[in-house]
């Protein structure tokens, strides 16, 4: 089996159940709803998922990025229904969420140049205001890992990784492993790029 394969299986069948529960570690479902304006019909499409890249140029914190991830949008095009061409509001919910959810933070843009902002990292997201509604999964993830890339360009620099493991964090850098605290996170020698997190099982408590 080369890699490409397994890429392109996703754990879903055609009618978008899901037919292998441990792709469920990395891969989650969303769904994106189409309402013209002109006719007010609904469409609807199911894809699966298996990390969110997410701009945040204009945001100062994840739960903000995700939240203008899942934020409504006014697209242009030709409606099956009514036959015009007209905007439609685009919003996306999630149908299912992965295990492991995969933040890219998008720092490697068209513009070639780094995107250097500073963005705080929440330990625990939730996700409940993006789910279809009366759905009930796991919507609630804690951070386990960042990989952070040092270097002003592109072209250049040195990655390395926070990881979480039991209750300790650690720095992964090269062949040093280190203890550090969770406070280290705040005060970041790089820029984060990878965010992983992992669902919490129901129900929970706070
Ligand atoms: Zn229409």
């Amino acid at each position: 089996m080369n890699s490409y394969s397994i890429l392109a299986d996703t754990g879903y069948r055609s009618d978008n159940t899901l037919y292998n529960e441990e792709k469920r570690l990395f891969y989650g479902q969303e769904k994106s709803v189409l309402i013209c304006n002109s006719c007010q019909a609904v469409s609807s499409t199911k894809a699966a998922f298996s990390s969110f890249s997410l701009p945040i140029e204009k945001h100062q914190n994840i739960a903000e990025a995700i939240g203008g991830y899942f934020k409504s949008e006014q697209v242009e095009r030709k409606c099956d229904f009514c036959k015009t061409t007209a905007t439609a509001t685009k919003k996306i919910t999630l149908e299912e969420i992965p295990k492991n959810i995969v933040i890219q933070l998008q720092r490697f843009g068209s513009t070639r140049r780094k995107v250097m902002k500073k963005i705080d990292i929440h330990l625990e997201i939730y996700l409940r205001k993006y789910v279809e509604e009366n759905k009930v999964i796991e919507d609630k993830a804690k951070l386990y890992g960042v990989i952070v890339h040092k270097g002003n360009t592109l072209s250049n620099g040195h990655y390395y990784a926070f990881i979480l493991f039991g209750s300790q964090w650690y720095l992964v850098d090269d062949m040093r492993v280190k203890q550090v605290t969770i406070q280290s996170l705040q005060n970041i020698d790089g820029q984060p790029y990878l965010l992983f997190y992992r669902t919490m099982p129901r129900p929970y408590i706070s």
